[in-house]
């Protein structure tokens, strides 16, 4: 049996704020790692993407980067059934499996599984038994409860035989309801075919409603690390606070290791070179230069990138003086420049005990971690 893919990426990302389809996942875009789920499965010939205006260009280009079948481009309707109805439309396999283009992490194996169910059985839905107790709710209040034994969630790919699929969908729009009645194909094959196969899905089969979904999957981890040597007739600035101590930091720049260490922690999360290679010191512009103005430069190489700050953490090394009284100011500090709640932002404080350079005030040092998502 020979199947033709519908990828559904036309939806309005509503829940996200922003269109799910264009985020990138491992350094992908959701919708290519979607589209890569299915290339080079033996029996698949043909993917047409659902797609909205807004990502037309960018499927495009994404489309145009795989040859191993054909990928074709169609436009999404105004809701999920009626994007499926589009598409439908060009299918020519006589097996077809629909998928959600906000479910990247579908394994080959359940692809193939699906395409096995429908040979055997005509249809075929992957779904997940339900773990958490169930509750109807109105108004903020309990008001009933679910047997959740008996009730599966649903994923995809949903794989049919394309004739029954199309045959469901042409009584569907006779019957007068609409695409907007039925939440899935799986429930229009149920009403007017037969009740639909289905076999257990994936836990990593989740579909990315909100960024939320994204937590830990997305994370890119950096480190960083800067030291100074302490001299006289400088200032001492820390995390873009001036502390008041007779010594201060010897730089080309104004010496601020907080702010060098999370630079280098921030460019090296982003897999950018560090610090001495976004700013060297042998360019006379960054004499002296404020290093928070070095943070705002990398901070938008970032947001060019769509790396967004999820925390970071920074510990100082000195022996005096006692910064602790700045440390609520330069994390409000930090937080307006990297535009993320100060309580995103850790910063600590510790001595040397006496020992070594930092320890004989020589020398400040800090460590920077971020997270990036
Ligand atoms: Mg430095």
């Amino acid at each position: 049996m020979k199947f033709d893919v519908i990828l559904l990426a036309a939806g309005k990302s509503v829940r996200m704020g922003m269109n799910k389809m264009i985020l990138p996942v491992s350094g992908e875009v959701i919708l290519e790692r979607a589209l890569e789920a299915f290339l080079g499965i033996s029996g698949i010939e043909k993917i047409i993407i659902a797609v909205s205006e807004e990502i037309k260009k960018g499927a495009k280009e994404i489309a145009s980067r795989h040859h191993s079948c054909e990928i074709m481009l169609v436009e999404g309707g105004n809701c999920r059934e009626e994007s499926v109805y589009n598409c439908l439309k060009h299918v020519d396999a006589n097996g077809v499996l629909i998928h959600d283009g906000a479910r990247p992490f579908v394994s080959t194996k359940l692809i193939k599984e699906v395409m096995e169910g429908v040979e055997e059985k005509g249809s075929c839905v992957p779904g997940l038994p339900i773990t958490d107790s169930i509750r109807r709710v109105d108004d903020g209040l309990i008001v009933g409860v679910g047997n959740r034994n008996k009730y599966w969630s649903v994923q995809t790919p949903q794989g049919y035989v394309f004739s029954e699929l199309s045959f469901a969908f042409e009584n569907m729009k006779n019957s007068g309801k609409s695409f907007k009645d039925f939440t899935d194909e799986s429930e229009i094959y149920l009403s007017y075919v037969k009740e639909p196969y289905i076999i257990p899905g994936e836990k990593k089969n989740r579909k990315i409603t909100d960024l939320g979904d994204l937590t830990g999957i997305n994370s890119r981890i950096g480190s960083g690390y800067d030291i100074h040597v302490l001299t006289s007739g400088r200032k001492l600035i820390i995390c873009g606070m001036e502390i008041d101590f007779e010594l201060g930091c010897l730089a080309h720049s104004d010496g601020d290791v907080g702010i060098h260490a999370l630079i280098d922690a921030l460019l090296s999360a982003s897999g950018e070179l560090d610090i001495g290679s976004h700013f060297p010191d042998s360019d006379v512009k960054y004499s002296g230069i404020d290093s928070t103005i070095m943070l705002s430069e990398v901070i938008d190489i970032l947001t060019q990138k769509n790396h967004r700050i999820n925390n970071v953490s920074i510990t100082i090394l000195l022996e005096k003086p006692k910064i602790q009284d700045y440390i609520p100011l330069m994390r409000v500090k930090l937080a307006n420049l990297l535009k993320i709640p100060y309580t995103d932002i850790a910063i600590s404080a510790k001595t040397a005990e006496g020992l070594g350079d930092i320890g004989e005030s020589k020398a400040i040092a800090a460590y920077a971690m971020v997270i990036l998502t």
